[in-house]
């Protein structure tokens, strides 16, 4: 399993300027778009797609530039804030401030998504532990298919045929 840095804190609350100080360490520049994103992100909790956070950047300065935004992600994915997830459609989804790992279901129908706590998911990816010798990135992680719902509502309506 990955080793993240813990940055977990009980109240869900980052100390964003730890986070600008750890940009700069990065060598990137501390840019007025940069802290809007990070302004973005602190008022944005769950998960998120990057055209989401681009739009609500752009909401607060229409000269935001999504490679930026993009960027900017990427680096703070790799110091720990964020962690990124993948929809039905290949979109990247991100949790902001991650508390704990988990796996995705999503469904192709109605397009909800579940989260799987880390045992859950572990106890399907186990199988494959053993015999692959392959340890799974959890968080990484999204099971595709039908939901309950869906599958009972598909049940009850038998398709016309062709
Ligand atoms: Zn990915
Ligand atoms: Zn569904
Ligand atoms: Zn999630």
């Amino acid at each position: 399993m990955a080793v993240r840095p813990d940055r977990s804190v009980a109240s869900g609350t980052i100390a964003w300027t730890q986070v600008r100080d750890e940009i700069r360490a990065r060598g990137l520049r501390w840019t007025a778009q940069r802290r809007r994103i990070l302004e973005v992100l602190e008022a944005t909790r769950g998960h998120v797609t990057g055209s989401e956070l681009v739009e609500r950047c752009r909401e607060r300065d229409p000269a935001t530039t999504p490679s930026t935004v993009y960027r900017t992600l990427d680096v703070l994915e790799e110091l720990g804030y964020l962690s990124h997830s993948h929809s039905a459609a290949g979109r990247e989804e991100f949790h902001v401030m991650p508390e704990a790992e988990h796996a995705h279901l999503q469904c192709r129908v109605c397009g909800r998504t579940w989260e799987l706590d880390a045992d859950e998911a572990e106890s399907v990816v186990d199988p494959v532990a053993r015999s692959h010798g392959f340890a799974a990135d959890l968080g990484h992680l999204t099971i595709l298919g039908r939901c309950a719902v869906c599958v009972s509502a598909e049940a009850a309506e038998p398709r016309l045929p062709a």
